[in-house]
């Protein structure tokens, strides 16, 4: 017999930021529609980051104590937890997109904003019975047949963490390691204009549970493979500044020569974005298939949400990204014109 959820709601407060647009009529659906199903398809999106990872298996650890069957993918061929994020509990829950369940009676996404970026894992949605999506990217399309989805999030964890609390879960540091993980990595380290007392007061709350933000903090970024440096050095070599735009490219050729994954160079934005000449950063990552996966950021001023969703991408109005498969030229001039607008 699954326990009635209902009967043990308890949820941390929310402070200091917009009311949320989830309302407790969509919270309780969601609770009834996962009371009354056995197995739980979970998914994110591709390239998983700390957020996508982190809201998934948090959840997935709340499930499984339900006594849920649960099981968790995302649609990347080949398919490999990210280096940085190896860390996390809750490994033993992933499977590769080809072992997912055709047709779930109930998936639930994370963090993901459109059915395109789940990747291999789209068929699977598309012949769900349930869907229930959480996210909180303003570009998020609606899909699915049920929306927990909150743009005044900094985080999906924090969504994931409400939804934990509703289910009668408690937090152990597995789960706060996971829900941590993406408020940490989304928030930028709490420097974002998204980190608002809700962020630091749930972050309160993951650290009481005893997790080592020191070691989280190691692991995410203060190592890197030798290579690391060698790319970094190139990608920074032919960077170009004008206009009040800076950018720079890193291709598969760059990183084969000293053996490195893609995941490994997610971080360059974050040196390039620092310029201070600079209102927009702009990295295009040449992926394993030859596509340029291009990353975004703006001071402000700049909506570079509203950029990437016109080249056919999405997310946040100061982070987003979208993909390329014209030459670097032709992806920096389409989004210099764009920039012209925005
Ligand atoms: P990144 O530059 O990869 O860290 O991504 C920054 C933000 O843009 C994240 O919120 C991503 O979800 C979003 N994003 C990145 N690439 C894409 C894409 N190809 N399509 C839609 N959203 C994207
Ligand atoms: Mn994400
Ligand atoms: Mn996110």
């Amino acid at each position: 017999m699954t326990p009635d959820v209902r009967d043990r709601i308890d949820r941390p407060p929310r402070v200091g930021s917009a009311p949320s647009p989830i309302s407790e009529d969509t919270w309780r659906r969601a609770l009834e529609l996962i009371a009354r199903t056995d197995e739980i398809a979970l998914a994110c999106h591709v390239s998983p980051d700390g957020d996508a990872l982190g809201s998934m298996l948090a959840t997935g650890f709340a499930l499984r104590s339900m006594g849920k069957r649960v099981v968790a993918s995302f649609g990347d061929r080949p398919f490999e937890v990210p280096r940085l994020l190896r860390y996390l509990p809750g490994q033993d829950m992933l499977v590769p997109p080809q072992d997912y369940p055709a047709a779930p009676e109930l998936m639930m996404t994370f963090d993901s904003p459109s059915a395109e970026r789940l990747g291999m894992i789209e068929p699977s949605l598309a012949a769900a019975r349930e869907v229930i999506v959480v996210d909180h990217h303003p570009s998020n399309t609606g899909f699915g047949t049920l929306g927990l989805v909150d743009p005044g999030a900094a985080a999906t964890t924090m969504l994931a963490e409400q939804l934990i609390y509703r289910l009668g879960g408690t937090l152990d540091r597995d789960i706060a390691t996971c829900l941590y993980t993406g408020l940490v990595t989304d928030t930028g380290s709490f420097r974002h204009s998204s980190t608002s007392p809700a962020a630091h007061q749930m972050a309160a709350r993951m650290v009481a549970t005893g997790l080592r933000t020191d070691e989280i903090a190691r692991e995410l970024w203060d190592r890197s493979p030798f290579g690391y440096l060698k790319v970094l050095a190139a990608a920074l070599d032919r960077v170009v500044l004008r206009d009040g735009l800076v950018w720079t490219y890193v291709t598969r050729v760059d990183r084969a020569a000293y053996g490195l994954p893609y995941s490994e160079i997610e971080g360059i934005i974050d040196i390039v974005r620092r310029t201070d000449e600079a209102e927009v950063a702009v990295v295009l990552k040449e992926d394993d298939e030859g596509a340029w996966q291009v990353s975004t950021r703006s001071k402000g001023t700049a909506d570079v949400g509203s950029l990437c969703a016109a080249m056919g991408g999405g997310g946040h109005r100061n982070a987003a990204g979208f993909t390329s498969h014209e030459s670097v030229d032709d992806t920096i001039g389409a989004i210099r014109r764009l920039l012209g607008k925005v």
